[in-house]
């Protein structure tokens, strides 16, 4: 008898353990991804003529990164980066940099700015695609009240004629296809970047389209519309980014610049 209670005992000991290293290791699975606090407050403050004037000179040969471009001429005066960037240009690599009186805060910023920039490609040279063929007009309404302040406006919304043709800002995998009460006829692509992005009431969606699929920048998801909650609305495309870590961030700046990629390689 006072063996086979000490046996139980030692099994149930065993169980807790192993309940509790199973709850361990799920929370290490689901634990959301960290974005430092610091990359997207940066990468938003970047303007389409400084990304437009880097990706210029990056172009030109020897070929500067476009990261050290633009790390530098986002952190520093135009004519301070403009002394960095004559070395680059000479064949001179960013760790070979005479950095002359810059001071060691400044330095700083450069490097870590550069390090965002090669993580997070979002400026990378025509890495990304507009979402719009065709004309369209938006604004920054990021952050706005809906439905009387109950939720935020979490993307950008992208006006334009009812079927103007909208095509995938980048590759990835066709996560969401198909209707949902908010969205209408709504596309979700999860980007080999890791990011969610979606596309909502669209007034239909590409019969080519399969959930699971792969999906390549610029291939065609379908046509704008006011499907979902947005039937009394003008025709538009509203386009969420959602970070990873769940986070739905602002894609107005981002938009900004791939919009003028595109208009680069198609000037009307
Ligand atoms: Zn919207």
């Amino acid at each position: 008898m006072r063996v086979s209670s000490k046996k139980s005992l030692i099994s149930v000991i065993q169980l807790i353990i192993l309940i509790l290293s199973s709850f361990l290791i799920w929370q290490v699975l689901h634990r959301p991804v960290k974005i430092d606090s610091d990359v997207y407050p940066y990468l938003s403050t970047i303007t389409p003529d400084l990304v437009k004037q880097c990706v210029r000179d990056n172009s030109r040969t020897p070929t500067i990164p476009f990261e050290d471009l633009i790390a530098i001429r986002s952190t520093i005066p135009e004519i301070e980066a403009q002394e960095l960037i004559a070395q680059l240009h000479t064949d001179v690599s960013f760790a070979n940099l005479n950095w002359g009186k810059l001071s060691l805060d400044k330095l700083k910023a450069i490097k870590r700015h550069r390090e965002i920039l090669a993580k997070y490609s979002y400026y990378r040279p025509y890495k990304y695609t507009f979402p719009i063929e065709g004309t369209t007009w938006y604004e920054d309404s990021f952050g706005a009240d809906r439905e009387g302040g109950i939720r935020r406006h979490e993307g950008t919304d992208l006006f334009g004629k009812e079927g103007t043709r909208i095509v995938s800002v980048c590759s990835g995998k066709i996560e969401q296809l198909g209707w949902n009460r908010l969205g209408g006829e709504r596309v979700g692509v999860r980007g080999d970047d890791g990011n969610y992005y979606y596309y909502a009431h669209l007034q239909y969606i590409s019969p080519d389209l399969v959930k699971g699929a792969r999906i390549a920048a610029g291939d065609f998801i379908g046509g704008m519309g006011h499907t979902g909650d947005a039937l009394t609305t003008p025709d538009h495309l509203h386009f969420g980014i959602e970070l990873p870590n769940e986070q739905w961030i602002n894609p107005y700046p981002f938009l900004k610049v791939w919009q003028l990629w595109t208009d680069t390689k198609n000037p009307s």
